[in-house]
């Protein structure tokens, strides 16, 4: 710990010298505004007004947010829309038929000549409430020793507690954080320095299944010259988080057949082909044990890793020896590469195997079929539709003839070995570079306000990036505020409370710190 935070005062001073240099540069944006001093302008003003900042969080949380329920999910929208008004933000809502509408709130400066978006979602997960320890759609704070506290009384809040409701976290603590930022800069009289458009999205939750018509039919709305992305939790080491891409996915199913009935394995066995030893030999052939896909060509488009993204990975703080022992995994994959640097990678996970059965089940029979379910992750430049050819040939090369459907006997009869190959959803991968201006900028803008973010060239997971990245390449940043332990998508979701002081103080600092072009 004492050890990382000596690092990170240096680079903090680093980034200092650097925004010192910003400044010279472009001397108009930075160097009027020092992130430190609004930073602290910022956390002067939050300390004024905790109670406030904490029951529009509260009323906000109050009102269920499944995309799926459209009564609520409209007051949702309506709520924000009228937060954002009290604010003297231009709002619209932006609709499209079936689904919810998505909240747009403009705050433009004079001088400005861009404009950054900056992205929440106000949607949830779905709620199992048996689970709760409260209803999830009463905000409850509690201490950390999990004990509920009656933050209303006018005593001094601890930055300790959390405040349990569904979205806490994930993701309207993001909203709260944009929106109290605008009120202290608004209080130290602090105009931001770039046209800023607040986007926030309905149904992220649900899979974001209208994002993509959305972005069509709006351009002009939904087309800036940057976004942020506010989703998510930050690093597990509590540091701020900036993130830079994500993976893309494509799902598919693979089939192979044995004999059309079960069959007895000693009478047949070693003679009749078994579908389960088919199978996992096939997939043995696509993927070794160190997670190296063996599909001819498949890293042909991958993207090395470039300086910076090594040199960012290199400093995220080391978790891997407390998550081997959380996992109680002795050893990795991945040729011993540290993990965000694994993540650079393509990856084709097996998410299961189905035949037979086993234990008290387990019966001497040679099966019909077996089947595995494989989810690939993609990144920069692949895409699903590139892949996707690949793959098939080397099933080809196996042996195997494609089918699409469940094999009549006529086909069965013809060829020895049979897969049928189902592609589920997918989409590309996004990635935006660490050496772009704004990449830089926005990191240095943190570091001098005391929150040095770990700077992840991509998340490991998919999320619809590229949505916001295409046509024109548009930069794409991810900036999370939540704890990292926040339970989202989980019973009893939580927020604690100094990440929401800490997402004021960066919204603050970069609103005003950015540079007006
Ligand atoms: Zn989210």
């Amino acid at each position: 710990m004492e050890k990382d935070r000596g690092r990170d005062s240096g680079v903090a001073m680093r980034s200092r010298l650097l925004l010192a240099f910003a400044g010279l540069v472009f001397s108009h944006a930075v160097g009027a505004a020092d992130p430190a001093a609004i930073s602290q302008k910022a956390t002067t003003w939050r300390k004024q007004h905790e109670h406030e900042i904490l029951q529009e969080f509260s009323d906000l949380l109050a009102i269920p947010n499944l995309a799926s329920d459209k009564p609520n999910i409209e007051r949702n929208a309506t709520a924000i829309r009228a937060l954002c008004e009290k604010r003297g933000l231009t709002t619209q809502l932006l609709t499209l038929e079936g689904a919810p509408p998505i909240v747009v709130a403009d705050l433009t400066a004079s001088e400005a000549k861009r404009t950054i978006a900056v992205y929440a979602h106000y949607d949830g997960q779905p709620v199992d409430a048996t689970k709760w320890k409260s209803d999830p759609w009463k905000p409850v704070m509690r201490d950390s020793a999990g004990n509920d506290v009656d933050w209303k009384k006018p005593k001094a809040i601890d930055p300790e507690w959390r405040l349990y409701a569904r979205s806490a976290g994930d993701d309207k603590a993001p909203i709260i954080g944009m929106l109290a930022a605008l009120d202290a800069l608004r209080a130290s009289e602090l105009k931001p320095s770039v046209n800023l458009r607040f986007v926030f999205e309905g149904e992220e939750e649900a899979g974001s299944p209208h994002l993509a018509r959305y972005l069509e039919k709006y351009p002009k709305e939904l087309r800036p010259d940057a976004w942020i992305l506010c989703d998510g939790p930050v690093h597990q080491s509590r540091r701020a988080e900036l993130f830079f891409g994500a993976r893309g996915t494509f799902d598919l199913e693979l089939t192979v057949y044995g004999p059309i009935k079960g069959l007895h394995d000693g009478h047949y066995g070693n003679w009749v082909p078994n579908p389960i030893v088919r199978l996992t030999h096939l997939l043995d052939s696509m993927r070794d044990e160190d997670g190296r896909i063996l599909i001819k060509g498949f890293y042909d488009n991958v993207k090395s890793p470039t300086a910076a993204e090594l040199a960012a990975i290199a400093k995220i703080p080391d978790v891997q020896a407390d998550l081997r022992r959380e996992f109680q995994i002795a050893a990795t994959e991945g040729n011993g590469k540290p993990l965000n640097e694994v993540l650079l990678q393509p990856a084709l996970n097996i998410r299961g195997i189905e035949s037979g059965h086993v234990g008290a089940m387990a019966s001497n029979t040679i099966q019909t079929e077996a089947r595995a379910s494989i989810d690939f992750r993609l990144v920069p430049n692949e895409t699903p539709d590139s892949i996707k050819p690949l793959v098939e040939r080397h099933l080809v090369a196996q042996g195997y003839t494609i089918v699409r459907d469940t094999p009549d006997a006529a086909t069965r009869d013809k060829h020895p070995k049979i897969v049928r190959v189902t592609w589920g959803a997918g989409y590309p991968p996004a990635r935006t570079s660490l050496d772009l201006p704004l990449s830089r900028e926005i990191a240095a803008i943190m570091s001098a306000a005391g929150h040095d973010p770990v700077r992840l060239p991509t998340v490991g997971g998919s999320i619809p990036m590229y949505l916001f990245q295409q046509p024109n390449d548009t930069p794409v940043i991810g900036l999370p505020i939540a704890n990292h332990d926040d339970n989202q998508h989980a019973a009893d979701e939580n927020l604690r409370l100094q990440n929401l002081w800490d997402g004021i103080e960066i919204y603050a600092a970069l609103f005003v710190g950015l540079t007006t072009q």
